[in-house]
């Protein structure tokens, strides 16, 4: 296995392209995993802790750009204000040695439908772009083609993730997961809400519920109707059931060790009515709005 150790970006992308069976490597906490249980064998691994770009993170005050390896520690510590949907769903990765090495750019590369980072930028609104370069060029994705199956994304074998762009939250965001305790634990299932009160939308990410992270359109669609936006009032009871049961509808969920399919649907409904409940008192107090 021959072991690449490009100094700059540049360097990394001419070696992915050289080497197109190549397996990069950033904070190595799911690569390490399976070459160390020998589930793969890759021909090459590229390290790219030397690119030091990949761990900046920058911003223009309406949209981060998130280097690919900047790890959860310091998203949490650094963006929360500007990506707090994000930041939340970081608080529940690993451990402190996982959220100090483990990083969105890995997450992303990684693909797992249970990926916790997934949720958040599928709620963080249309606008989330994974940004995929190559020597051939950079290509902007939309995160919702990001994904195509369990553990499979739409990058070319030549592409490296640079950065993600984030548009910062223009409403309070949520995170949720469940799993069997507090922490160390891989999501049984995950959910993301995020209010936009900007253009009056919702957007909704879930996690460990179908092949891939998914939005649930339809309930973002109904909730954005029912939501009283200018008066703040607190959304109709009815409507919160209708939500949290177009959420589990959206989900396509698996019987497996972690959980059940009904189980999995049943909990989604219920952390999509508990973001709604977080979500709409932030929302409230931003109004000016107490209790
Ligand atoms: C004990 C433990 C607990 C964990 N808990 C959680 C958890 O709670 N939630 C969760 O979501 N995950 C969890 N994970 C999985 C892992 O930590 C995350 O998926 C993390 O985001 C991976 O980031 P990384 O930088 O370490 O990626 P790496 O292991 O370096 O890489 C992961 C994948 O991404 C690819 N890759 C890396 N960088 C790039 C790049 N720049 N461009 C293209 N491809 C790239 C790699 O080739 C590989 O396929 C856990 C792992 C362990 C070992």
């Amino acid at each position: 296995m021959e072991f690449l150790r490009p100094a700059t970006w540049d360097e990394a992308l001419v070696a992915m392209a050289e080497h197109p069976g190549a397996l990069p490597v950033s904070g190595g906490t799911d690569v390490m995993v399976e070459l160390n249980f020998d589930l793969r064998r890759p021909s090459a691994i590229l390290d790219l802790n030397r690119v030091g770009e990949l761990t900046e993170w920058s911003t223009d005050g309406s949209s981060v750009r998130l280097g690919a390896a900047v790890p959860y520690a310091r998203i949490i510590d650094e963006l929360s204000v500007p990506l707090p949907g994000l930041a939340l769903a970081a608080r529940t990765v690993g451990s402190p040695q996982i959220r100090n090495r483990g990083s969105v750019g890995g997450n992303l590369g990684a693909a797992s439908p249970a990926g916790d980072a997934h949720p958040a930028l599928l709620a963080a609104g249309r606008g989330v772009r994974v940004e995929a370069h190559s020597v051939r060029g950079v290509r902007l994705i939309p995160i919702d083609e990001f994904y195509l199956g369990v553990k499979r994304h739409c990058l070319a074998p030549d592409e490296l993730i640079r950065a993600v762009r984030i548009p910062v939250a223009d409403g309070p965001q949520q995170f949720s997961k469940v799993g069997t305790r507090n922490a160390m634990v891989i999501a049984v299932c995950a959910f993301a809400l995020a209010l936009h009160p900007a253009d009056r939308t919702v957007g909704t990410g879930l996690g460990s519920a179908a092949p891939t992270p998914r939005r649930a359109a339809r309930a973002e669609a109904y909730l954005a109707d029912a939501l009283a936006w200018e008066s703040g009032d607190p959304p109709d009871p009815e409507a919160v059931r209708r939500f949290g049961e177009l959420v589990a509808a959206a989900a396509d969920p698996i019987d497996d060790v972690r959980g059940t399919a009904a189980y999995r649907r049943h909990a989604l409904a219920v952390l999509a009515r508990r973001t709604l409940a977080w979500c709409w008192s932030d929302y409230r107090e931003q109004l000016g709005r107490t209790a």
